[in-house]
Formats: structure tokens, sequence, C-alpha cells
């Protein structure tokens, strides 16, 4: 069965879906908005996408999770990088500007 390429940019579209979809669930339960993160992320590495920056904010890179500034997560300025502190795993994600 050939196996079609579906359109790169549906699938960011998708993502982003799953994205805002966590946001609504996130404040229910945060398991379940990271498990979403995880579908999503996923779904990014298996069409070797470059997510969008505003959606790569919003997940830990280490533990997946959705995050959520003030929430789980710190956000600091620092040299010229926003970082990024997961308060699931304790590690930093940093995002230069
Ligand atoms: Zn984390």
């Amino acid at each position: 069965m050939p196996r079609q390429r579906p359109d790169k940019s549906k699938i960011v579209q998708e993502i982003g879906q799953y994205v805002s979809r966590a946001e609504i669930v996130f404040q229910k339960s945060p398991s379940s908005a990271n498990l979403l993160i995880k579908k999503a992320k996923s779904l990014a590495m298996r069409y070797r996408l470059k997510l969008p920056s505003q959606l790569k904010r919003r997940m830990c890179k280490h533990c997946d999770a959705f995050l959520v500034p003030g929430v789980n997560c710190r956000v600091r300025n620092k040299d010229r990088k926003i970082i990024y502190t997961c308060f699931a795993c304790k590690k930093y994600s940093r995002i230069g500007y």
C-alpha cells in the first residue's frame, strides 16, 4: 500500500489544533494536556517538521509537558535569550531572540 505524503502545512495546522486543545484541557487535567502535546510532537517528528516558535515554546522539549507560564513554568530573560524553566522536570529550554 503506497503511503501518500500529506500536505505539510496541513499537519502544522493539525499540530496547532492539538496545542489549542491542550490549552482547554489543561485546567481540568494537566496530564491529558501533556498527552495531547506528546501526540502533536510525534506528528511533527514523523513528518520531520520544524515547529513554529509560538508552538515550540508551549511545550517542554525534555518531558513533553504543556507549559503554561506562571503555572508550571517560569519565564525569564537573560542575555538575549528567553529561558523557560519547566517545573515538572526542572530543566531549562532557551530560545534566542
Ligand atoms: Zn519538562
